[in-house]
């Protein structure tokens, strides 16, 4: 357990996140001669000494190519990052820790799963389910598996509040569904979907299911036993880890019975110009040499969550959130997208007679970073007659004051430019 965690978490139970902040080296960072106010950690997270650390720690003095050396530097840079592996097992209640894979992102662990389990089982006239508030990340990779073969990408409907019509989905799961994915969490609405409900929905028709926890793992706890689904992914750099190291959780059964996607060493049993047998699960899915050291890393991050606890870092955000929503209301003409009855994170907004684009360039001379344009959910815009928004979104290391004044900065924007 971590040294830090009896400072970190007050007697209330809340956390205390001065203790937090004093871990973020970059949060001392000035941005046009202000302090840095970062609101845009559902594009990436930063990261706490201990993170930065350990990739350093590593690189100085424990660095060497995995599974390959006979020599103790090799032996201990592969035990260090087969521990990451188990680590993450733990972190999400996987059964086995061959069902971890280690990816880039969670975008390459659902092209693996597009390219090395759907795309041998679809044919023409076959549809894939997804929901309107999906990332672009969980519609490209199924569109181009299914261009490949006839099939076609169905989208769920979302309610006027933002949330996935459940009526709707559970209709679209038909005879000819051979996969269902959805995200946890929108990256723009914030809403927080009813995962279980819906992997239910799916499982009863025999479908199997993978969930984007792209916006989820950072947030709040995961359990895949809670969770019944069959392929989860989600993203290091997210949860306060390196980038370059993404996680794809696949059922044992499933990642046995898959071909490779890529070739390469590592993923091999024997090579011969006869033919070439395959490693076991999950090497057949770890073509070359992987980020090491950001795997190596990630365990970190990992630990910081899991320390801080991820249940005081839900209350903690839903405070902020909470209070975000109350002072946003207050900026004349703005509109938050969604009114979700759960919501993690993220607030996306527009604000009437002022382009998105303004709105994060004017709050950048005022060291606000947040995120503006489509969020990479182009479809979801569309749904809501919109080519772009603003989007703000916190983390475990954002106060009320930063809140405060990001709703003052939006004021005088407005004032400004209305
Ligand atoms: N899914 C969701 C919901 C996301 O928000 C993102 C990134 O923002 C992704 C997938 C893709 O993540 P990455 O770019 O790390 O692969």
């Amino acid at each position: 357990m971590n040294a830090l965690q009896p400072a970190a978490i007050a007697t209330t139970g809340s956390l205390d996140v001065e203790a937090v902040r004093a871990q973020f080296p970059i949060l001392a960072t000035r941005v046009h001669g202000r302090p840095l106010v970062y609101l845009d950690s559902a594009a990436s997270a930063q990261k706490p000494q201990r993170v930065i650390d350990a990739l350093t720690r590593f690189y100085e003095r424990d660095y060497a190519n995995i599974h390959r050396g006979v020599y103790e530097l090799s032996q201990r840079a592969s035990e260090l990052h087969d521990r990451t592996r188990r680590r993450v097992q733990a972190f999400l209640g996987a059964a086995d820790w061959r069902e971890i894979v280690f990816v880039r992102n969670a975008t390459e662990g659902i092209n693996l799963v597009a390219y090395a389990f759907l795309l041998p089982r679809l044919a023409a006239g076959d549809e894939i389910l997804v929901t309107e508030m999906e990332h672009h990340a969980n519609i490209v990779p199924w569109q181009l598996v299914a261009s490949r073969t006839g099939a076609r990408v169905v989208p769920a409907p979302i309610t006027p509040t933002g949330e996935v019509d459940l009526d709707a989905f559970a209709e679209r799961i038909g005879p000819r569904t051979k996969l269902v994915a959805f995200t946890w969490v929108s990256n723009v609405l914030g809403t927080v979907n009813p995962v279980a409900d819906m992997v239910a929905l799916a499982r009863r028709r025999g479908v199997p299911v993978l969930v984007d926890a792209a916006q989820a793992v950072q947030h709040f706890p995961v359990d895949l036993r809670a969770l019944d689904a069959d392929f989860l992914v989600f993203s290091m750099h997210k949860l306060y880890g390196p980038s370059g190291v993404g996680v794809l959780w696949g059922r044992a059964e499933l990642l046995e019975a898959m071909p490779p996607w890529q070739g390469g060493g590592d993923m091999i049993e024997r090579v011969s110009f006869a033919g070439t047998t395959f490693n076991d699960i999950p090497f057949r899915f770890e073509a070359g040499t992987p980020d090491i050291a950001g795997i190596v890393a990630s365990a970190e991050a990992i630990g910081f969550v899991e320390d801080l606890g991820l249940e005081a870092i839900a209350r903690h955000e839903g405070e902020l959130l909470a209070h975000a929503e109350a002072a946003l209301a207050g900026v004349p003409g703005l509109r938050i997208l969604g009114s979700p009855r759960r919501r993690a994170s993220v607030l996306a907004f527009t604000i009437d007679g002022v382009h998105p684009q303004d709105i994060g360039m004017l709050l950048d001379l005022d060291g606000i970073a947040i995120r503006t344009g489509h969020h990479c959910a182009m479809p979801l815009h569309a749904r809501l007659g919109l080519a772009a928004s603003a989007r703000m979104s916190i983390g475990v290391y954002n106060t009320h004051a930063e809140i405060d004044a990001l709703a003052t900065s939006l004021r005088r924007i407005v004032g400004m430019l209305r």
